[in-house]
């Protein structure tokens, strides 16, 4: 079973500080939900632990099974079992979807999965998500909708099947349905109970269909107040106006 330990996280982004020390323990088999309000370094955070070159470590640790992710380059943090998916996926011109998905499911094993092997895995993930078998031979993100994008991370989600998931904005620009067949999703991916969901989101909508077992508000950089499920209601109800105003 897997642990993710975010010890007393810093970082900075061209020379300003976002993370003013962020304390964060994921175990497998627990969804953890970080809310917040817009600009108060949610991304940040994801992208820090994915290794993006534009996000400097300042202080801290993130630990993975007590290894320091943060020494290890994007190939390896996928091998050791993370998986992040990113707000803004890039477009890569001229590469498939399933071609996509191979190479991601050889970096994170460190071996090519067989070929039969992974067009099964891929069409019942494809199938799982309501995805359309043409979906596969379209180019990475061109074109992709909102909803589309999504699907796409989740079906990548599933056919890693990393110890611990990194989910950014997964619920923003998503309508009623596709919210409802991505959140499906992750609760499938999480009802093995061996995987560790880190959902970040500005919205409490998702939440209605996945379940946290607990809530971190975020503001400022760091995480201002944490509870239960019931965090989300109050969050909803209440907006972030009260966080905003203390933090800033
Ligand atoms: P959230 O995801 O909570 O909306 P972000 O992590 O995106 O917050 O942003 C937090 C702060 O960091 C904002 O003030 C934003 O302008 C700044 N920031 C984030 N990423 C970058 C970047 N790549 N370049 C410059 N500033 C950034
Ligand atoms: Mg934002
Ligand atoms: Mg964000």
């Amino acid at each position: 079973m897997s642990t993710l330990e975010i010890r007393d996280l810093q970082v900075a982004v061209e020379d300003k500080q976002i993370l003013r020390g962020v304390n964060l323990t994921v175990k497998a088999g627990e969804t953890h939900a970080i809310m917040g309000p817009n600009g108060s370094g949610k991304s940040t955070l994801a992208y820090a632990v994915a290794g993006h070159p534009k996000y400097t470590i300042t202080g801290g640790q993130v630990l993975l099974d007590g290894v320091d992710i943060l020494e290890l380059s994007v190939d390896e943090r996928a091998r050791a079992g993370l998986f992040l998916a990113m707000q803004y996926p890039v477009e890569v011109p001229g590469v498939s979807v399933s071609n996509f998905l191979r190479s991601a499911v050889t970096a994170a094993r460190g071996e090519a999965p067989k070929l039969r092997e992974f067009a099964k895995d891929l069409k019942a993930g494809m199938d799982a998500l309501s995805i359309d078998a043409s979906f596969a031979q379209r180019n990475l993100n061109e074109g992709f909708s909102g909803g589309e994008k999504k699907r796409h991370e989740i079906l990548q989600m599933e056919l890693l099947k990393p110890k611990i998931a990194v989910l950014d904005e997964t619920d923003s620009g998503l309508d009623v349905d596709a919210l409802r067949v991505v959140s499906e999703g992750v609760n499938r991916f999480r009802a093995s109970g061996e995987t560790g969901v880190l959902l970040i989101t500005h919205y409490t909508r998702i939440l209605r269909y996945v379940k946290p077992d607990f809530v971190h508000v975020f503001a400022g950089g760091r995480i201002v107040e944490e509870g239960g499920p019931e965090l989300a209601d109050k969050l909803e109800a209440e907006g972030y106006e009260a966080y905003t105003k203390a933090s800033a």
